[in-house]
């Protein structure tokens, strides 16, 4: 069975005490409300991740994890935050590959993949973020986009470490837009990215993966979203930084 996840990105948003705050409202809520086995991931500011783990010791659904690392382990690269160091501060996942990374650091596909190296060494989870931007949707070429992204910076993998990723299809134009992909254009993608890792690697391999939406997700439109065959479960932005809707948006998975 596909694990279901719902994953938070704070971005660059709380400072130290508004994060302590926003994420023990969000346990509390967890505990009255989630009921299933889905999988919730808060990805803070990486400073904040120390002390968030100390406030969920012994919590089995949720993990936390960054928004970036570097691409290596160690040395002369200031300001950097290697993935060995997160998984020190109590993180377990890592978003690789964010289009606002990819547009505003310039990381391209070759560095995204030494990311993805670098990251599964480490023991993380990378949670792989693909997607197009509006003109390549205009253009028609999304699925080129999405299977070129695929192909240059995760493909290398071996069948084993692939199998720990977790894809998010993030359409750029939905991104903090308030535009959605209709379940429809979503559903689309994600089958198609599942039959392109089936083709690469194996249909037993594709149908294990979990395979997250993200732009504009909030409540009202979540679950119709993870009704989708092909949708295990969403990355979520701005509606991550309110607990009560980044609640009810975990609780689409209850049982
Ligand atoms: C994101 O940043 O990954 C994201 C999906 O943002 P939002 O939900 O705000 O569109």
């Amino acid at each position: 069975m596909r694990k279901k996840i719902v994953a938070g990105n704070w971005k660059m948003n709380l400072d130290h005490a508004a994060g302590l705050q926003l994420y023990a409202e969000i346990l509390k809520l967890i505990n009255e409300d989630v009921k299933g086995q889905q999988k919730v991931v808060v990805c803070p500011p990486s400073i904040h991740i120390t002390s968030l783990t100390q406030l969920s010791i012994g919590n089995s659904i949720v993990a936390l994890g960054a928004q970036n690392c570097h691409q290596f382990n160690s040395g002369a690269y200031t300001g950097e935050i290697s993935a060995s160091m997160l998984k020190s501060s109590g993180a377990d996942y890592v978003i690789i590959g964010h289009s606002e990374r990819r547009a505003f650091f310039a990381e391209d596909d070759l560095v995204l993949a030494q990311k993805l190296d670098v990251v599964l060494e480490n023991g993380l989870i990378p949670i792989f973020c693909i997607g197009e931007t509006l003109e390549q949707r205009n253009a028609g070429t999304h699925f080129d986009i999405i299977e070129s992204q695929l192909k240059e910076a995760a493909f290398h993998l071996d069948g084993s470490q692939f199998q720990k990723l977790v894809l998010a299809y993030e359409p750029v134009w939905a991104i903090g837009t308030g535009l959605t992909a209709t379940p429809e254009q979503a559903q689309e993608v994600h089958a198609f990215i599942r039959a392109k890792v089936a083709e690469h690697y194996s249909s037993d391999l594709a149908n294990e993966l979990s395979i997250l939406y993200g732009g504009s997700c909030n409540p009202k439109n979540a679950a119709e979203l993870f009704s989708q065959k092909d949708i295990d479960g969403g990355l979520i932005g701005g509606a991550s930084l309110k607990a009560r809707d980044f609640i009810d948006i975990i609780k689409v998975f209850n049982s």
